[in-house]
């Protein structure tokens, strides 16, 4: 699902290197028809899925797979596993029909388990189902708990490059634009979550993410700024000892480790570290209270119900205004924190209530940004 983002294109890659181990049952494309095009003619899909069909079948008039929608891709009978690799709300509904077929889950798409993580969790506990991490955090923290047992995590200490926003003021935050957002320092990712690195809603969403991946309290998990993305995460056991999972920043690392697991195959395709050309690696505490919106992503995993839901949606609303240049860059916490606080929570909501709660949410979000985009015209 989103071959054709950043990393369903990576994902592509590590299957390319490993001819005998992958077949590609299906492909989920976005808006760049031309890329999934190539990739139908290298990797022979029986299923495909498209936003634009009639380009696809211009550009591939013998192609010879059947045209499906996300979630019969997800429940097809062969496919083991599936990768979602989309972003925002639109991994949820593929990810819960691939749970409910008992297929295990790559999961890129994080916002997927903030908007239903107890939701997931559960459907994925009763159907035996895996939801293999495919974020670099998540990964490490994986690799680094593997063939530890039970009730020996003393905390988590998630690290977080700070993106490319993270040495500025108060004032010049105010007048970023996308471009300088989206210039990320040491990760080459698709918009959203570049986006949300600078706002640090990305790490707090990451901390919901661990949460319900690895059933470890919020409280026992620690934020940490690491400018260099060499150590991916750390955990800390009940002895004081600390295990850090390390490489060089470059998304196939967590992609192959998800698709392989439990084995570790040779790549040489992967970037190796250069001991000797390293350096310094450092670590600080983040300056949260130029972030706001890491603390509206703890709240409201705090709170619970359809909270994380709604931040979800208003997130992705908002996000998308400032990549348009309709609203400011901080004008995204704005919006995300009003349409929280204008919100009736659900407890422990069905499928249906956080569907309800996630278009509730974005037509709030849109009608408190209009007036903020207004003074951005200004
Ligand atoms: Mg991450």
């Amino acid at each position: 699902m989103g071959s054709t983002g950043s990393i369903g294109r990576q994902t592509l890659e590590v299957i390319r290197a490993f001819p005998d181990r992958f077949r590609v049952i299906g492909l989920a494309g976005g808006m760049n028809t031309e890329l999934l095009a190539q990739q139908i003619k290298e990797f022979h899909p029986q299923l495909v899925s498209a936003q634009l069909v009639d380009p696809l079948r211009d550009l591939l008039p013998a192609m010879d797979c059947e045209f499906s929608s996300l979630e019969g891709l997800a429940s097809h009978p062969e496919v083991d596993l599936v990768v979602v690799a989309t972003s925002g709300r639109a991994g949820l509904l593929p990810t819960i029909t691939a749970i409910r077929a008992g297929k295990d889950i790559a999961l890129a798409n994080k916002e997927v388990l903030v908007m239903a993580g107890r939701l997931i969790s559960s459907e994925a506990k009763q159907k035996g189902v895996k939801i293999l991490p495919v974020d670099s955090e998540h990964s490490a923290i994986w690799q680094c708990l593997r063939d530890e047992p039970e009730g020996v995590v003393a905390q988590i200490i998630l690290t977080a490059s700070g993106g490319p926003l993270h040495g500025l003021s108060q004032r010049e935050l105010a007048t970023v634009t996308a471009e300088e957002a989206l210039r990320h320092p040491t990760w080459q990712m698709g918009k959203k979550v570049t986006i949300d690195s600078a706002t640090l809603m990305n790490k707090g969403m990451e901390v919901i993410e661990a949460h319900f991946l690895f059933q470890i309290p919020p409280e026992n998990i620690t934020v940490i700024i690491h400018p260099q993305s060499i150590v991916h995460s750390m955990v800390e056991f009940v002895d004081g000892s600390v295990k850090a999972q390390l490489s060089a920043p470059d998304m196939r690392f967590p992609i192959q480790y998800a698709l392989c697991y439990p084995e570790r195959l040779p790549n040489p395709q992967l970037p190796r570290l250069d001991w000797g050309n390293i350096g310094s690696l450092t670590f600080e505490p983040p300056k949260l209270d130029r972030f706001p919106c890491f603390k509206l992503a703890l709240e409201a995993g705090r709170r619970g119900g359809t909270y994380p839901t709604v931040l979800c949606a208003a997130d992705e609303v908002a996000v998308d205004l400032f990549l348009q240049h309709r609203i400011g860059f901080l004008d995204i916490a704005r919006v995300v924190e009003e349409t929280i606080d204008r919100h009736h929570n659900m407890e422990q909501p069905s499928l249906e209530e956080i569907q309800v709660a996630d278009s509730w949410a974005r037509e709030a979000a849109l009608q408190i940004a209009s007036p903020l985009e207004g003074i951005k015209k200004c």
